[in-house]
């Protein structure tokens, strides 16, 4: 691990049961509070693309936003939000799939995406990849191509990756 990522992996906080009895949860409020450590997140996410290759950011409700939006304003394409059941307010496809405990419904613009669009996804955390996968069918039933799932962090024990194997994948934080 490089000096920058190692400096946000030690900002990263665990909160033990949070929000339910034995998850860890990564707490990235300390990177985000700190304009250095944000700003090195940021350009990690979005560095390895350029603008001609994108037609759009799509962020995923609601910290993946946090870090979609500022990639995209990087690299000065549009952005695109998923939005969890009932927020947008335009018509919308919706997906619903299975979470750890219970289920969650996903949703994007009808006319945010067009045929052939090249979609970055970005979100904070890859945990069993349940959320990326619904967002990224959200993108190619809009007939869009994911070019890459780009998270800051990624929690490999539990193997989101099975959920995404027609995808290409960057993290820049393994636990
Ligand atoms: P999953 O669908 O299991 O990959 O869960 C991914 C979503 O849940 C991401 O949008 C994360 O923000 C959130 N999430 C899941 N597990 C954690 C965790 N241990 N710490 C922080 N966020 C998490």
């Amino acid at each position: 691990m490089n000096a920058s990522l190692e400096r946000i992996s030690s900002e990263i906080r665990d909160i033990q049961d949070f929000p339910k009895q034995g998850i860890v949860f990564k707490d990235i409020t300390p990177v985000l509070a700190n304009g250095q450590l944000f700003r090195l997140a940021v350009n990690t996410l979005s560095d390895r693309h350029h603008a001609h290759n994108l037609d759009r950011v799509l962020g995923i409700d609601a910290r993946g936003f946090i870090f979609a939006g500022a990639v995209a304003y990087k690299l000065g394409i549009g952005f695109v939000p998923v939005r969890k059941k009932g927020k947008l307010p335009y018509k919308t496809n919706s997906i619903t799939y299975d979470l750890e405990y219970g289920r969650e419904t996903l949703e994007i613009h009808q006319d945010a995406l067009r045929p052939g669009h090249k979609v970055l996804i970005v979100d904070d955390l890859l945990a069993t990849g349940g959320t990326a996968a619904a967002a990224a069918e959200l993108v190619t039933k809009l007939g869009a191509e994911v070019v890459e799932l780009a998270f800051l962090i990624e929690l490999e024990f539990l193997n989101g990756r099975r959920n995404l194997r027609n995808y290409k994948i960057f993290s820049a934080l393994k636990y």
